[in-house]
């Protein structure tokens, strides 16, 4: 089955950014869910941390530091790079559950890092726009 990226729809009928010759790539270059919106969709599990109208948190599956945290906007935007200005409000919305999370986990006082990986060589694996907030240890400068 193949999903809209942006609108999540399968059906062609009712995808509004069909009818745009600027989303129509990234209509077709869509062919599955991405593991981020099965987890939205209760697909799979997750350990969730923090949810509201916009944005979920859950735990990495594959912690890099004591804390591992990643949000994700509910309504998908690919990476920044394929974002537009009717994603401007999401992507605040990213950034502020970021510092919230940061607080409930302990991690606000002695510092974070918030990452968001774009495109390959970015290192972005998921292509779902997801915020990846690493703290609990110190974290060295230049990443690799
Ligand atoms: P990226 O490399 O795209 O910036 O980050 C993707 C992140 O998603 C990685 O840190 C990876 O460990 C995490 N991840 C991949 N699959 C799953 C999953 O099924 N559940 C959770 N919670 N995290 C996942």
């Amino acid at each position: 089955m193949v999903f809209c990226c942006i609108c999540d729809t399968a059906n062609y009928d009712i995808c509004i950014y069909l009818i745009s010759d600027l989303f129509l790539e990234r209509h077709f270059f869509m062919t599955e869910k991405t593991i981020f919106e099965k987890i939205l969709h209760g697909e799979i599990p997750c350990k969730p941390l923090y949810e509201d109208e916009y944005t979920l948190a859950f735990h990495d599956i594959n912690p890099q530091a004591p804390v591992h945290i990643l949000v994700i906007p509910k309504r998908k935007i690919i990476n920044v790079a394929n974002s537009n200005e009717s994603d401007i409000e999401q992507m605040g919305r990213v950034l502020f559950t970021a510092k919230k999370v940061a607080e409930i986990s302990g991690i606000a006082k002695t510092g974070y890092r918030l990452i968001i990986n774009n495109g390959d060589d970015g290192g972005q694996t998921v292509y779902y726009m997801h915020c990846h907030i690493l703290g609990g240890r110190y974290l060295s400068w230049p990443p690799g």
